[in-house]
């Protein structure tokens, strides 16, 4: 496996690469591989003759306060996780390569950026709309990997693909999950035992919503306030920060449950902000 740590390093390697028209594959990451990285890096491995996974902390992705600094970091782990799964090229930067002292210049999506995570944590997508441009710049990716868990990211990275013409196709990979249904997430690793057991309330409240809907209630601030309810009954300590109903392709909110629905919910336990979400109506 190749480690590239600077930007040229990485380059030289793809340019090599890409003479022999290998098909490419990208799977971006923040490291501290949980199976859900796993399970992009799996399936990239299988459809792709040259494979390369980044681990990079975006430092533009995180607004002052949030936890840049706190976010786990497991590199050898990591790396011994790639090697194992025959990983090609593994680019992981710091920070200087990706951000010279005066970089100026960043890559913004004005619509799907608005709503959910993007009215919570504002100028997160611009820092993971930039940091992706530059990873299929620096990589040039056939296919590049992302995760269903982060369904308002993917489809920006989407509609970025296509609105800046990059030659590269999107594939978004289904939500894995533990036992108790909590969506795996590196930021889990903050919780203690107990309290990552009793966050497996946020995937029962996207299922009992579910269910609420299935019998027949269609009013989405009703099916929220219940929501609410649920939560806080069985977790007075959650804090909500949104539970939404949304048009899955626009991400706007919609008043009426009538077709293919995402619902997405963001709540803080402990401080640790958690996100998940779930399609209802397919
Ligand atoms: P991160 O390291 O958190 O930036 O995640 C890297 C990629 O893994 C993103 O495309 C995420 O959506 C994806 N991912 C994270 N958690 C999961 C999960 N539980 N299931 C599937 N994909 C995931």
């Amino acid at each position: 496996m190749i480690i590239a740590r600077t930007v040229k390093r990485a380059l030289d390697s793809i340019k090599k690469v890409k003479r022999n028209s290998c098909l490419t594959g990208l799977v971006p990451t923040m490291g501290a591989f949980h199976k859900g990285h796993l399970s992009l890096i799996e399936k990239a491995r299988k459809e792709c003759d040259f494979l390369a996974v980044s681990i990079f902390v975006n430092p533009k992705q995180f607004a002052p306060g949030e936890d840049y600094e706190a976010y786990p970091r497991s590199f050898s782990r990591d790396r011994k996780l790639l090697l194992e799964r025959g990983v090609d090229l593994l680019f992981c930067p710091p920070v200087r390569q990706m951000y010279a002292r005066d970089f100026s210049t960043y890559v913004n999506e004005f619509v799907l950026s608005r709503n959910l995570c993007g009215l919570s944590r504002p100028g997160h997508f611009q820092g993971v709309c930039t940091v992706v441009a530059k990873l299929f710049n620096v990589l040039s990716p056939d296919i590049a990997y992302f995760g269903a868990k982060d369904y308002q990211q993917a489809l920006i990275i989407k509609r970025m693909t296509r609105d800046l013409n990059f030659p590269v196709k999107i594939k978004v990979l289904p939500i894995v999950r533990e036992k108790s249904g909590l969506a795996l997430s590196s930021r889990n690793d903050y919780l203690s035992g107990k309290t990552r057991e009793g966050a497996g309330i946020i995937y029962s409240a996207l299922d009992f919503a579910k269910d609420v809907i299935s019998k027949g209630n269609r009013d989405v601030p009703e099916i929220t306030s219940l929501t609410e309810k649920f939560i806080k009954k069985r977790r007075p300590g959650v804090k909500i920060d949104y539970i939404k109903f949304v048009d899955p392709v626009t991400l706007e909110d919609i008043p009426e449950i009538k077709g293919k629905t995402l619902m997405a919910l963001a709540v803080f336990i402990d401080d640790v902000r958690l996100i998940d979400n779930l399609m209802i109506g397919t």
